[in-house]
């Protein structure tokens, strides 16, 4: 019989650095139509993991090494999400994998708004991964926010891990909030409206590139807690 342990030994077999599961009841607060349940109707439990990203491009000038590296990261994430499945489909489990980053259907072209099916990363703080900086990112104690994020949910009932309790953020700071150049975060949100045209860029030729990890990289705990 499936169960937690064995749930942890695969993600660990698969190179994760992070696992973590949440019963289908913590997600209760979730709103509407994103909900696991609002995915798939029988979940009963969200098994979270996250690869640590690397911090190298961080230090570029240029954003191309950052992009780059983004876009084979969240590739990875997706493909050991499909091992990860089939793992748990060979087990007897009804298994429906998320995407680390696209695709998604909501979004609000006015606000530059989109939704993920469910935010991975309140699945995370909820899976007991991390809590939610005040740059809205997943921080992880000991290894920071530098985490590409996925998940699995399945049709039946794990062990949770307890919720993380530590700070994200220091008393009274707001570094990340004062250097973001278009005042994008409030400390709970990041106002995608403003974020967007500044820290997405096409290339004339067509490259998708991200020019902007302010936020991410000014945080003293991005590499986890000093
Ligand atoms: S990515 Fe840049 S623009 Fe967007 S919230 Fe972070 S610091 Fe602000
Ligand atoms: S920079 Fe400071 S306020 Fe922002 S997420 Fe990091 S610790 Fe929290």
């Amino acid at each position: 019989m499936l169960n937690s342990k064995i749930v942890k030994e695969i993600a660990s077999e698969l190179s994760f650095d992070l696992c973590g599961i949440a019963p289908i009841a913590r997600f209760n607060d979730a709103p509407d139509g994103f909900r696991p349940t609002d995915v798939y109707k029988d979940c009963k439990s969200v098994i979270v993991f996250a690869k640590k990203v690397p911090h190298g491009p961080l230090y570029a000038s240029s954003f191309v090494p950052y992009s780059h590296l983004g876009n084979i990261i969240i590739q990875e994430v997706d493909n050991l999400t499909l091992k990860f499945t089939r793992k748990l489909e060979d087990l007897g489990v009804r298994a429906v994998p998320i995407p680390s980053d696209d695709p998604y259907e909501y979004w609000e072209s006015d606000n530059l708004y989109g939704r993920a099916i469910i935010s991975l990363r309140h699945a995370g703080k909820l899976a007991g991964l991390g809590v939610l900086g005040k740059n809205t990112l997943l921080f992880n104690d000991h290894v920071g926010n530098m985490i590409q994020l996925g998940a699995i949910l399945v049709n039946i009932d794990l062990a949770g891990d307890p919720i993380a309790t530590y700070e994200s953020c220091p008393d009274g700071c707001e570094i990340c909030l004062k250097s973001c150049p278009t005042e994008a975060l409030d400390g709970k949100t990041v106002m995608q409206r403003l974020c967007r045209p500044h820290s997405i860029y096409t290339h004339e030729k067509g490259y998708v590139l991200k020019k902007c990890n302010t936020c991410r990289k000014v945080c003293p705990n991005a590499f986890g807690i000093k």
